[in-house]
């Protein structure tokens, strides 16, 4: 576990990133890798010096399995109540699905699709959602967690804000593998880009992402420089893959 703030806590599962929140309802875990990290997940938390028992709550960013992959798992075996955004919640209790989905232009994007996300399964263990969240909503832990509703990757996408520590937990609304960037695969880009000047119009100094390393200084802003410009790829049409 790598510590970003007091109360923030990055796990690399390897496909992904993964987020542990310790708050005085006990932790928050931020998403949950593939299927079958629970084990890795836990030895991670232990030496990290927590208890993973303790976690008492799973948000999800969004359905896709690299995120909701072991949810169904930590909820059997924590009782951990499971919070997603209504609009990804029906798919995630469905155990994934197909939705339409476009491939970012670029070389990067078209390995990253052919080597990690290509021939993954879309099917999940099916997850039953305890709470379901819109826009703005504040979950009440380490100072209150801020839902950013944000569409485009996968229409129920969130990002969640900490607002009493300024650090953006981005999910995939972009990556920062290689810097900062478009995700590899939008369900529709050019909503994916208004989330992200949405975002970036908030203020936090420290930004997290699904995939990548952190962004320890005026995330806000490089979000905003980043991503502001004409999406060149608006209007094309993108590859459906
Ligand atoms: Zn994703
Ligand atoms: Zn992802």
């Amino acid at each position: 576990m790598k510590q970003i703030t007091e109360s923030l806590y990055q796990i690399s599962l390897g496909a992904a990133n993964v987020f542990l929140l310790t708050g005085d309802d006990g932790l928050t875990l931020v998403d949950t890798g593939l299927p079958g990290s629970a084990d890795k997940l836990f030895a991670a938390v232990r030496k990290g010096g927590k208890r993973p028992e303790d976690i008492t709550r799973i948000v999800l960013t969004h359905w896709h399995p690299d995120h909701a992959g072991s949810a169904a798992d930590l909820q059997q075996r924590l009782g951990a109540r499971v919070v997603a955004h209504a609009a990804d919640a029906d798919i995630l209790e469905q155990g994934g699905g197909e939705r339409p989905r476009y491939l970012t232009p670029g070389l990067v994007n078209r390995l990253v699709f052919r080597f990690f996300i290509n021939g993954v399964s879309s099917q999940i263990p099916p997850i039953s959602i305890d709470e379901r969240v819109a826009d703005n909503a504040l979950i009440a832990t380490a100072g209150g967690l801020r839902v950013l509703h944000t569409p485009g990757h996968s229409a129920g996408h969130m990002a969640l804000l900490l607002e009493q520590e300024g650090v953006l937990i981005a999910g995939d609304i972009c990556a920062n593998v290689f810097g900062l960037a478009y995700s590899t695969v939008y369900e529709d880009i050019t909503l994916g880009q208004q989330s992200l000047l949405k975002v970036a119009a908030k203020p936090f100094d420290q930004a997290v992402f699904g995939h990548g390393g952190p962004v320890i200084r005026n995330a806000s802003q490089k979000l905003r420089e980043k991503f502001e410009q004409p999406l060149d790829v608006a209007g094309k049409l993108l590859q459906t893959v």
